[in-house]
């Protein structure tokens, strides 16, 4: 098997969108109910992704950090999960901005990301149609992923694994046009 790179990778989104739950559904593949809400941790995996070992060490931010906490949070990582919540029209609009946030701190290039629409489970309680996840993740050339947290094939995407690996890809491609 080819080498093991290192891949950093950041989730970001409004606080209660579920990366917490998004990130512990990824590595342990189970749904945690309660996370504290205040704190950022970093965790590390490895998956096997297209024949190649990845290492991964990824940062769960806490989604209420500080400008400048955010700013390092954004130079540290390879790849950025943006997350929003579907049941939350209010943390779809912050996902502009932060890209926005994005392509300011690491101008002149462009960071690769993944939009995830969280919380597919919740669909009577839906507030952000699918289609304009879509628009907006065309809007920012990235791969876009409805899922839940708690259901791991819920919604149209493939599930929340293949989230962080498609971003791994995306990372993996930029490097090799480098
Ligand atoms: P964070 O602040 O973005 O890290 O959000 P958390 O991971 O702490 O989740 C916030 C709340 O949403 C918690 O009560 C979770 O149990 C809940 N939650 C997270 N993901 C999902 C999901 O996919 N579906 C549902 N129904 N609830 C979720
Ligand atoms: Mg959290």
């Amino acid at each position: 098997m080819a080498k093991s790179p290192e891949v950093k990778l950041a989730v970001f989104g409004r606080a209660g969108v579920g990366k917490s739950a998004l990130v512990v559904r990824f590595l342990t593949k189970r749904f945690i109910w309660e996370y504290d809400p205040t704190l950022e941790s970093t965790y590390r995996h490895q998956a096997n992704i297209d024949d190649e070992m990845v290492s991964m060490e990824i940062l769960d931010t806490a989604g209420q950090e500080d400008q400048l906490q955010r700013e390092g949070n954004m130079r540290w990582g390879d790849g950025f999960v943006l997350v929003y919540d579907i049941t939350d029209r209010g943390s779809f609009e912050d996902v502009a901005p932060l890209r926005g946030m994005l392509d300011e701190v690491r101008r002149p290039k462009l960071a690769p990301v993944v939009l995830v629409g969280n919380k597919a489970d919740l669909e009577h309680a839906r507030q952000v149609a699918t289609e304009e996840g879509e628009r907006l993740a065309a809007d920012m050339a990235c791969a876009f992923y409805e899922c839940s947290a708690c259901a791991e094939h819920a919604g149209t995407g493939g599930g929340v694994a293949e989230a962080f690996y498609e971003l791994c890809r995306e990372v993996r491609r930029r490097r090799a046009v480098q």
